[in-house]
């Protein structure tokens, strides 16, 4: 079954029980916040209000207390500091309730403003950046269809994923002339060129805590370094398709050496009558499980276009 990947920006009721039943109905949600889980009914507006209305009914009562033949010592009157510390130690606690209720429902929170960057589909005929505070998903459902048309495009994804497993964001960088594919991520990366040849920039994953993995295909042409200087992959590890070559013998793919960056890998799988030059890590064709699994999604998608280049 297909896992949903939703994001939600604002952790108000509406924000945080929309999530709630989306874990619960099993998809992967994250929430973006920047004033505090619970928004404003926790924070400025039920709680406090609730509260005041609190101290005030009890206020009411002790001045009524002489009436009823309670004696008090006078008129009622109220410690603003100790009010004030009593809201917001409510508000605190409910806010760390509703996180910790989210937490156990596995939805990741993100402290900071969000916005909402437009619709999934880009296309333009120069250089096209996108940036994205949590994934960069596609949201085409047609396996042809061109997500980001450009020259030289660049993907960043500052707190999740670029493309998904299932559904790899679709480019094509030669609109205009030879533009490179860079992606950074927090997570992974999965990203397709539509034909012709692809030149890779700088590929960056797992720049959070976890490391991350960058699958980057090409069913209908080969892959080439596109930088003049530096080191195609930064970080993490980086798996590369081709139906033609992978680098070339005087300017291969590279990665950053172990001793700068331990965990920066490159791997290739070049079909077809390619070669494949990578440096300075690994230059074997893979066989992994996980791989196949791409694999086989790739050659679902290539299969439509030109008759399973990718099937094995
Ligand atoms: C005085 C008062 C008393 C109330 N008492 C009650 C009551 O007793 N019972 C009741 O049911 N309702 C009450 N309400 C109404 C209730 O507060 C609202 O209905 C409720 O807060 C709406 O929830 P929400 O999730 O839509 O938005 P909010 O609670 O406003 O939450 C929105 C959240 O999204 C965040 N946010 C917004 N934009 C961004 C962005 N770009 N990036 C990141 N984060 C963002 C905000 O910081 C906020 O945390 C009261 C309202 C007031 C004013």
């Amino acid at each position: 079954m297909l896992r949903r990947t939703i994001a939600i920006l604002g952790g108000g009721p509406g924000g945080y029980e929309a999530a709630l039943v989306a874990a619960q109905l099993g998809a992967d949600v994250t929430v973006v916040d920047s004033d505090g889980v619970g928004g404003a009914c926790v924070l400025t507006d039920c709680v406090p209000s609730k509260t005041l209305i609190e101290t005030s009914n009890a206020m009411t009562m002790l001045n009524r207390a002489p009436g009823l033949g309670i004696a008090t010592g006078g008129l009622a009157t109220v410690n603003a500091a100790r009010l004030y510390e009593r809201i917001t130690d409510l508000a605190r606690a409910q806010s760390q309730d509703i996180t910790a209720r989210l937490a156990a429902e596995q939805v990741k929170v993100i402290a900071g403003p969000g916005r909402l960057s437009g619709p999934g589909t880009i296309q333009a005929g120069g250089d096209v950046t996108l940036n994205a505070d949590v994934d960069i998903q596609r949201t085409s459902t047609v396996a042809t269809h061109v997500d980001i048309s450009g020259n030289s495009i660049s993907l960043t994804s500052q707190y999740g994923t670029v493309g998904t497993g299932l559904e790899e964001i679709i480019v094509q960088t030669d609109a205009a002339g030879r533009g490179v594919l860079s992606g950074s991520s927090y997570e992974n990366i999965f990203v397709q060129q539509l034909d012709s040849e692809l030149l890779l920039g700088t590929i960056t994953t797992g720049t959070g805590s976890v490391p991350g993995e960058a699958f980057i295909s090409n069913p209908g042409g080969s892959i080439y370094n596109g930088l003049f200087n530096g080191v195609n992959i930064v970080s993490g590890t980086t798996y590369l398709f081709a139906n033609g070559n992978i680098g070339t013998s005087t300017d291969k793919i590279t990665s950053e050496t172990p001793s700068n960056a331990p965990t920066a890998e490159v791997e290739g799988q070049a079909s077809g009558s390619g070669s494949i030059w990578l440096a300075p890590r690994f230059c074997a064709a893979v066989k992994k499980p996980v791989l196949v699994r791409i694999l086989q999604l790739a050659g679902r998608r290539a299969g439509a276009r030109r008759g399973g280049l990718w099937r094995r």
